[in-house]
Protein backbone atom coordinates (compact mmCIF):
# COMPACT_ATOMS: atom_id res chain seq x y z
CA UNK A 1 0.00 0.00 0.00
CA UNK A 2 1.25 3.52 -1.10
CA UNK A 3 1.68 6.33 1.61
CA UNK A 4 -0.02 9.14 1.20
CA UNK A 5 0.01 12.48 2.97
CA UNK A 6 -2.82 13.65 4.93
CA UNK A 7 -3.98 16.69 6.78
CA UNK A 8 -6.53 16.29 9.81
CA UNK A 9 -8.50 19.62 11.02
CA UNK A 10 -8.64 19.49 14.64
CA UNK A 11 -11.24 21.49 16.53
CA UNK A 12 -12.69 21.64 20.19
CA UNK A 13 -14.51 24.11 22.32
CA UNK A 14 -15.77 22.00 24.88
CA UNK A 15 -14.74 20.64 28.38
CA UNK A 16 -10.44 21.08 28.89
CA UNK A 17 -9.94 22.11 24.74
CA UNK A 18 -5.89 21.67 25.15
CA UNK A 19 -6.48 18.38 26.75
CA UNK A 20 -8.96 16.88 24.30
CA UNK A 21 -6.45 18.76 21.19
CA UNK A 22 -3.20 16.87 23.04
CA UNK A 23 -4.80 13.53 23.20
CA UNK A 24 -6.05 13.70 19.40
CA UNK A 25 -2.49 14.36 18.31
CA UNK A 26 -1.13 11.20 20.04
CA UNK A 27 -3.83 9.29 18.81
CA UNK A 28 -2.71 10.57 15.31
CA UNK A 29 0.41 10.05 15.47
CA UNK A 30 -0.20 6.21 15.89
CA UNK A 31 -2.15 6.41 12.34
CA UNK A 32 1.26 7.08 10.53
CA UNK A 33 3.69 9.04 10.06
CA UNK A 34 3.31 12.40 11.58
CA UNK A 35 5.30 15.21 9.74
CA UNK A 36 4.16 18.30 11.05
CA UNK A 37 1.76 19.91 13.42
CA UNK A 38 0.71 23.59 13.44
CA UNK A 39 0.34 25.98 16.65
CA UNK A 40 -2.91 25.47 18.20
CA UNK A 41 -5.02 28.91 17.12
CA UNK A 42 -8.12 30.21 19.05
CA UNK A 43 -11.08 31.03 16.75
CA UNK A 44 -14.58 31.80 16.75
CA UNK A 45 -17.41 29.75 16.19
CA UNK A 46 -18.43 30.07 12.43
CA UNK A 47 -22.10 29.18 11.94
CA UNK A 48 -24.23 27.10 14.11
CA UNK A 49 -25.61 28.24 17.60
CA UNK A 50 -23.84 30.56 20.04
CA UNK A 51 -20.71 28.66 21.59
CA UNK A 52 -17.43 29.12 23.44
CA UNK A 53 -14.71 29.65 21.11
CA UNK A 54 -12.48 26.99 19.72
CA UNK A 55 -8.96 25.83 19.40
CA UNK A 56 -8.04 24.74 16.53
CA UNK A 57 -5.02 22.83 14.83
CA UNK A 58 -4.01 20.91 11.93
CA UNK A 59 -1.95 17.64 11.93
CA UNK A 60 -0.18 15.96 9.00
CA UNK A 61 0.80 12.60 8.71
CA UNK A 62 2.00 10.35 6.21
CA UNK A 63 -0.32 6.89 6.70
CA UNK A 64 -0.88 3.51 4.81
CA UNK A 65 -4.47 3.85 5.91
CA UNK A 66 -7.47 4.37 2.87
CA UNK A 67 -9.09 7.48 2.99
CA UNK A 68 -12.50 6.11 4.61
CA UNK A 69 -10.12 4.17 7.09
CA UNK A 70 -8.57 7.24 8.06
CA UNK A 71 -12.01 8.66 8.92
CA UNK A 72 -13.29 5.49 11.14
CA UNK A 73 -9.93 5.61 12.80
CA UNK A 74 -10.79 9.99 13.80
CA UNK A 75 -13.94 8.94 14.72
CA UNK A 76 -13.00 6.78 17.38
CA UNK A 77 -10.73 9.04 18.75
CA UNK A 78 -14.00 11.92 18.63
CA UNK A 79 -15.64 9.24 20.50
CA UNK A 80 -12.76 8.35 23.18
CA UNK A 81 -12.73 11.87 23.70
CA UNK A 82 -16.68 12.19 24.78
CA UNK A 83 -17.70 13.62 21.10
CA UNK A 84 -22.16 13.46 21.46
CA UNK A 85 -23.72 14.09 18.31
CA UNK A 86 -26.72 16.98 18.84
CA UNK A 87 -27.18 19.62 16.20
CA UNK A 88 -24.88 20.31 13.31
CA UNK A 89 -22.18 22.65 13.72
CA UNK A 90 -22.87 22.97 17.58
CA UNK A 91 -19.92 22.83 20.26
CA UNK A 92 -18.23 19.64 20.44
CA UNK A 93 -15.26 18.04 22.88
CA UNK A 94 -13.53 17.33 19.73
CA UNK A 95 -14.18 17.52 15.95
CA UNK A 96 -11.71 15.85 13.51
CA UNK A 97 -11.85 15.98 9.79
CA UNK A 98 -9.91 14.96 7.30
CA UNK A 99 -8.94 18.37 5.19
CA UNK A 100 -6.49 16.77 2.31
CA UNK A 101 -5.50 13.18 1.31
CA UNK A 102 -2.20 13.30 -0.90
CA UNK A 103 -3.58 15.40 -4.37
CA UNK A 104 -6.87 12.50 -4.50
CA UNK A 105 -10.47 13.45 -4.53
CA UNK A 106 -12.75 11.30 -2.62
CA UNK A 107 -16.48 11.55 -3.46
CA UNK A 108 -17.85 9.11 -1.31
CA UNK A 109 -21.27 9.10 0.67
CA UNK A 110 -20.00 10.25 4.17
CA UNK A 111 -16.59 11.36 3.17
CA UNK A 112 -15.66 14.11 0.57
CA UNK A 113 -11.85 15.63 0.53
CA UNK A 114 -10.27 18.02 0.39
CA UNK A 115 -12.89 18.95 2.79
CA UNK A 116 -15.91 20.84 0.95
CA UNK A 117 -15.56 23.81 3.41
CA UNK A 118 -11.83 24.48 4.12
CA UNK A 119 -11.43 26.97 1.90
CA UNK A 120 -14.10 29.35 3.80
CA UNK A 121 -12.44 28.69 6.97
CA UNK A 122 -9.52 31.12 7.93
CA UNK A 123 -9.04 28.44 11.38
CA UNK A 124 -8.81 25.65 8.69
CA UNK A 125 -6.40 27.33 6.03
CA UNK A 126 -3.89 29.12 9.04
CA UNK A 127 -2.88 26.28 10.68
CA UNK A 128 -2.82 24.22 7.57
CA UNK A 129 -0.52 26.55 5.37
CA UNK A 130 1.65 26.81 9.08
CA UNK A 131 1.90 22.75 9.13
CA UNK A 132 2.26 22.03 5.64
CA UNK A 133 3.07 25.19 3.55
CA UNK A 134 3.71 24.12 0.18
CA UNK A 135 0.04 22.13 0.09
CA UNK A 136 -2.18 21.65 -2.90
CA UNK A 137 -5.26 21.12 -3.87
CA UNK A 138 -6.02 17.89 -6.24
CA UNK A 139 -6.18 21.04 -9.06
CA UNK A 140 -2.45 22.04 -8.09
CA UNK A 141 -3.98 25.05 -6.99
CA UNK A 142 -1.62 25.98 -3.37
CA UNK A 143 -3.66 26.19 -0.41
CA UNK A 144 -1.57 29.32 0.89
CA UNK A 145 -3.29 31.11 -1.98
CA UNK A 146 -6.81 30.69 -0.85
CA UNK A 147 -5.69 32.80 2.78
CA UNK A 148 -6.79 36.17 1.32
CA UNK A 149 -9.81 35.38 0.59
CA UNK A 150 -10.88 34.92 4.45
CA UNK A 151 -8.17 37.33 6.32
CA UNK A 152 -11.44 39.04 7.43
CA UNK A 153 -11.68 36.33 9.56
CA UNK A 154 -10.52 36.69 13.02
CA UNK A 155 -7.60 33.84 14.27
CA UNK A 156 -5.29 34.31 17.10
CA UNK A 157 -2.29 31.51 17.28
CA UNK A 158 -2.80 30.90 20.77
CA UNK A 159 0.39 28.42 21.71
CA UNK A 160 3.17 26.27 19.83
CA UNK A 161 2.96 23.53 18.34
CA UNK A 162 3.56 20.35 20.68
CA UNK A 163 6.44 18.32 20.62
CA UNK A 164 6.44 14.86 20.08
CA UNK A 165 9.02 12.12 20.53
P1 LIG B 1 -18.17 20.51 8.81
O1 LIG B 1 -18.19 19.27 7.96
O2 LIG B 1 -18.84 21.69 8.17
O3 LIG B 1 -16.78 20.85 9.32
P2 LIG B 1 -18.82 19.19 11.27
O4 LIG B 1 -17.37 18.79 11.28
O5 LIG B 1 -19.34 19.83 12.50
O6 LIG B 1 -19.09 20.20 10.06
P3 LIG B 1 -19.79 16.56 11.68
O7 LIG B 1 -21.08 16.49 12.41
O8 LIG B 1 -18.54 16.32 12.46
O9 LIG B 1 -19.73 17.97 10.93
O10 LIG B 1 -19.78 15.54 10.46
C1 LIG B 1 -20.84 15.45 9.58
C2 LIG B 1 -20.52 14.40 8.53
O11 LIG B 1 -19.51 14.85 7.64
C3 LIG B 1 -19.97 13.12 9.07
O12 LIG B 1 -20.99 12.20 9.25
C4 LIG B 1 -18.97 12.64 8.00
O13 LIG B 1 -19.37 11.42 7.44
C5 LIG B 1 -19.07 13.71 6.95
N1 LIG B 1 -17.83 14.05 6.23
C6 LIG B 1 -17.78 14.25 4.88
N2 LIG B 1 -16.54 14.57 4.49
C7 LIG B 1 -15.76 14.58 5.61
C8 LIG B 1 -14.38 14.85 5.83
N3 LIG B 1 -13.56 15.19 4.83
N4 LIG B 1 -13.92 14.76 7.10
C9 LIG B 1 -14.77 14.44 8.12
N5 LIG B 1 -16.09 14.17 7.98
C10 LIG B 1 -16.58 14.24 6.73
CA1 LIG C 1 -15.57 20.24 11.10
CA1 LIG D 1 -16.42 16.71 11.56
Amino acid sequence: VASHRAAVGLGSNLGDRRSHIDAALSAIARLGRLVAVSSIYETAPVGGPEQGPYLNAVAVIDTDLAPIALLTCLRHVEQQQGRERRERWGPRTLDLDVLLYGHETVAMQGLTVPHPRMGERRFVLEPLVEAWPDAELPDGTAVGSLLDAVSDQDVVRHEPPPTFP
